[in-house]
């Protein structure tokens, strides 16, 4: 039965997980992206550090969308001008967020590209991987052709994603674990963690992967991939 959900897509089996609570959803990933995060989580890839790149790169993805449709409506700046990525690292407790005040995503849209392969360096991927056939060359494969936002699931154990659209007057949360085939959708409620624009991703780093929690290591991994980003990046440390 459990096969059968998983190969429909998400709105066929979206499902209150609380039917008391519909404002918490649960949805059952995709096929291929069951399969992808199994080997981001599994693999023995060692070039862990591509996760900032690509979440960086969303960022500046998401700002640039919001610049383009500004640039002809800018009613969509009207929740603040700054164009940037905020980068913070809290070493004690092994967490990094990531924010940006770009396009942000509607709660369709956490929902179709979330839990989806939408893009085509993902597909291209799980493509190449279907063709070879060795073991050991997946892990090879993940760093070939960038696995995107699941990459974050190559350091983290929890990932929180909490985003605003202007074309939404609500803000929400999209929850995810390394090792589960299902995520969460809610909306956004504690007022301290409302923003007026954009995402901002929390990543709960594994055990072995907090090292990457500290702005030094965070400035070094800015610089060495993702110095042709055209918005500033702040990286600081959460005070104790
Ligand atoms: P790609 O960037 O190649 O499309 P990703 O897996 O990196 O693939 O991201 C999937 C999609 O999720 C993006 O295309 C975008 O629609 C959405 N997304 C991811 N991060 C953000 C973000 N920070 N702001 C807005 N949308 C985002
Ligand atoms: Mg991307």
């Amino acid at each position: 039965r459990e096969s059968i959900t998983i190969n429909r897509r998400y709105e066929s089996n979206a499902a209150a997980v609380d039917s008391s609570n519909s404002s918490c959803e649960k949805f059952e990933y995709q096929a291929e992206v069951n399969r992808l995060m199994d080997l981001i989580v599994h693999s023995l890839y060692s070039n862990k550090e591509v996760f900032l790149r690509e979440l960086v790169s969303n960022a500046s993805d998401a700002l640039d969308k919001l610049r383009y449709l500004s640039v002809t409506d800018s009613d969509l700046l009207k929740d603040g001008v700054d164009l940037d990525v905020r980068i913070q690292a809290d070493k004690d407790n092994g967490i990094i967020t990531i924010t940006d005040s770009g396009i942000g995503m509607t709660k369709q849209e956490l929902v179709d590209s979330l839990g989806t392969i939408a893009h085509s360096g993902t597909a291209k991927f799980l493509k190449a991987l279907k063709e070879s056939q060795e073991a050991g060359t997946a892990s090879n494969l993940i760093g070939q052709f960038g696995v995107g936002f699941y990459s974050s699931f190559l350091v983290s154990d929890k990932v929180v994603v909490s985003t605003k659209s202007p074309k939404s007057d609500k803000q929400y949360v999209w929850e995810g674990e390394a090792n589960s085939s299902s995520y969460t959708v809610r909306e956004e409620t504690d007022p301290e963690k409302l923003l007026p624009r954009g995402t901002r991703l929390t990543l709960y780093l594994k055990h072995e992967d907090k090292g990457f929690a500290h702005p030094e290591k965070i400035q070094k991994l800015v610089k060495n991939y993702s110095q042709f980003v055209s918005f500033p990046i702040y990286t600081w440390q959460e005070k104790g």
